[in-house]
């Protein structure tokens, strides 16, 4: 229903109508539309035998917020689309907000990590956060991933894993932590000496909703399994609301599907996201993870301590796990399980450490 048209050479005009909302949360809706179409137009092509990577700027201007005179907006949008393109690639500019962004060094860092991918081995390693049961005992891991880069140092996932998803190097990087946390449970689980908690151990890994996406995603899954030699139901793969903003429908029926082998799904930093409450009961999911911002201000914040219970109480009536993250203090421990959340994660018990540790 969007209106597209050639403007010249390589620049395209787009008409998003019909946003909703004030001029905030219809400049947020027109971002994440056309971060959408930059992404596809991101996917990598494969042209007589050669992978091209190509890439698109937009500049945004916001009708009638910058103006109301046609040829005024195009040159706005188009000196917008300018600084979109000088940052380097697949970036949203919005007229009027004119960012100052340390484009050469954003740049620089996905190429650094394309080259990371493609080295062997990868610089790449995962770190392993335990998940706490009531008890106490050690009923998961949550696999997280970090770069080595000779430059950089230890890079952290929060730096270069919105970069991977706007360059599409996140499925490769994917496909590799999976196949490392899966590999590295196999061997837990085949150590006589890990045997005592490593059997019945549930391995999480963040799943990023481009990756789901893709086309082989469950097949990638199912022969993963099968080849390393794991039970699916040891799997937890984390997803984040965002796997839901489009295509609700194939996204259940995939979700679905791989539950229906064993896998099981986490819905990871939940309350963060612009999911409706709708969604829930529809999806697949065996487990909610409390966001850490919510955790953080626990005891010291009424609306935060609200937010916590009601969504415990939700997973309760949903039949739902829950599990809290950035648990790092007793009393915090304490207010969570008053109301009933048994799971927890957090530096209270362990930061994520190396595999060896
Ligand atoms: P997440 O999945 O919500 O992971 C939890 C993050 O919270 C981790 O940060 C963890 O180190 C941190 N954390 C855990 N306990 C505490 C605590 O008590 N206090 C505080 N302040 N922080 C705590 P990390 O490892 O930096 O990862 C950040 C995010 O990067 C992850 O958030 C996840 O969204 C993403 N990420 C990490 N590894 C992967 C991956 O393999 N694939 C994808 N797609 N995303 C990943
Ligand atoms: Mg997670
Ligand atoms: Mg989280």
């Amino acid at each position: 229903g969007q209106r597209l048209a050639r403007v010249d050479g390589d620049t395209f005009a787009l008409l998003l109508c019909d946003l909703q909302g004030d001029l905030n949360q219809a400049s947020a809706e027109a971002a994440r539309t056309i971060e959408r179409l930059l992404a596809v137009i991101a996917e990598p092509l494969e042209v007589q035998g050669q992978v091209l990577h190509l890439s698109a700027g937009a500049g945004v201007v916001m009708i009638p917020n910058d103006s109301r005179d046609a040829p005024e907006l195009l040159r706005e949008a188009e000196t917008a689309m300018h600084r979109a393109k000088d940052a380097g690639d697949s970036r949203v500019y919005f007229f009027a907000h004119a960012l100052q962004e340390a484009a050469s060094e954003r740049l620089a860092l996905r190429s650094d990590l394309r080259r990371a991918l493609e080295a062997k081995p990868a610089p790449l390693l995962l770190h392993y956060q335990p998940q706490v049961d009531s008890q106490g005992r050690l009923a998961g891991v949550e696999a997280l991933v970090r770069w080595h880069d000779p430059r950089r140092g230890l890079v952290s996932p929060v730096q270069f894993i919105p970069e991977a998803e706007a360059s599409g190097l996140i499925v490769p990087l994917g496909n590799w932590v999976l196949e490392e946390a899966a590999t590295t449970l196999h061997r837990w689980q085949n150590d006589p000496a890990c045997a005592a908690w490593a059997t019945k151990l549930t391995m999480a890994v963040n799943v990023s909703a481009r990756q789901f996406r893709e086309a082989d995603f469950i097949s990638r899954i199912e022969s993963l399994i099968a080849r390393v030699g794991i039970a699916a139901f040891s799997l937890e793969l984390e997803l984040t609301e965002s796997v839901l903003v489009d295509d609700l429908e194939a996204t259940l029926e995939k979700m679905a599907q791989l539950r229906s082998h064993g896998v099981r799904f986490a819905l990871d930093d939940f309350g963060t996201g612009y999911s409706s409450l709708a969604y829930l009961k529809r999806l697949p999911v065996s487990r909610l993870k409390i966001d850490r911002s919510f955790v953080r201000d626990l005891c010291e914040d009424r609306d935060d301590a609200a937010i916590v219970a009601s969504i415990i109480g939700l997973a309760r009536s949903l039949a739902l796990e829950v599990v809290a993250e950035g648990v790092e203090t007793a009393p915090q421990l304490v207010a969570l399980r008053g109301e009933g959340c048994l799971l927890c994660q957090g530096y209270l018990f362990s930061k994520p450490r190396p595999v060896e540790e």
